[in-house]
């Protein structure tokens, strides 16, 4: 059976006052097939969700075009969260248990953003979660203490007892120009939208309502609307590059094993068998 299409979208908008830059996201079909591929549910699965949807909020607000990768552990380094963001829109999520009956608390933990540069180099920042245990403060402070910053977001995973019922979230961006009366005005109506699960719910996490509530009352522009979805990046091209950089020893003890090597891909579970004559054809080439 073929998936359905994704509807999912980022949703980018100015006010006309020059002081905010907006975005919201809806990531329902994203995150539905990302906890199906990883076989998760309940809190570390809406810790998933809510990770990789805060990773396409600061990817859209700081470098569109470039890949970046959110990385979450908890305090005690047993729930460990990988979200994958890339500029196609495409966005898949990786969630390990060293003990499935540990809290996957994430309150003390770490929050690594890891970002390609537009002149190809990496910028990395590390912040540790807030006592609050929230995602969305977590990933306000990254953006101010990393990327200097201010920002005003909320991400929201909301499970029902089978289905993702809705995924998404916004993030204002406080432009350098933004005087006190408009910052006030802001500050004072997201209030209100600091958590928004209930809203998503309500209105199928879409992008357009929650942009028209967030700015109600203010004039602004509309500036671009893609689409988003879950996809993994796994190929066997890239299964094979991932061999090439073992040692040559190793690779000569697993071409004298003589038995195909049998590999899954740890965020979509595509399964990968590589030929003891394939492991031969890299010793050729190095
Ligand atoms: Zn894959």
């Amino acid at each position: 059976m073929s998936e359905p299409k994704s509807s999912d979208s980022a949703l980018r908008a100015m006010t006309d006052d020059g002081a905010f830059r907006v975005v919201t996201v809806r990531t329902t079909d994203t995150v539905r097939r990302m906890l199906a591929a990883q076989s998760v549910w309940g809190p570390a699965a809406e810790r998933l969700g809510e990770l990789a949807t805060g990773a396409i909020l600061v990817r859209e607000t700081m470098a569109p075009t470039h890949r970046l990768q959110g990385l979450l552990r908890t305090e005690d380094g047993k729930h460990r969260w990988v979200a994958d963001s890339h500029p196609d829109g495409g966005t898949r999520g990786l969630l390990t248990r060293l003990d499935a009956e540990a809290a996957p608390s994430i309150a003390g933990g770490m929050l690594e953003v890891v970002r390609t540069l537009y002149n190809g180099e990496l910028h990395r920042g590390v912040i540790e979660v807030p006592s609050s245990g929230d995602m969305s403060e977590a990933l306000m402070a990254y953006l101010q203490s990393s990327e200097q910053v201010a920002s005003m977001l909320s991400v929201a995973c909301v499970l029902g007892d089978d289905h993702v019922v809705a995924a998404g979230g916004y993030l204002v961006q406080l432009l350098p120009e933004v005087g006190r009366g408009p910052l006030a005005i802001m500050a004072e109506r997201l209030r209100d939208f600091q958590r928004i699960g209930e809203l998503l719910a309500k209105t199928d996490a879409a992008t357009s309502p929650l942009m028209d509530e967030l700015l109600y009352g203010m004039p602004f522009t509309l500036l671009e609307e893609h689409p988003l979805e879950w996809k993994c990046r796994c190929s066997t091209v890239r299964v094979m590059s991932s061999l090439a950089t073992l040692p040559r020893a190793d690779l000569n003890e697993l071409i004298d094993a003589g038995k195909p090597i049998e590999m899954s891909c740890d965020f979509c579970g595509e399964k990968y068998t590589v030929s003891p004559n394939q492991l031969m054809g890299l010793l050729d080439q190095s």
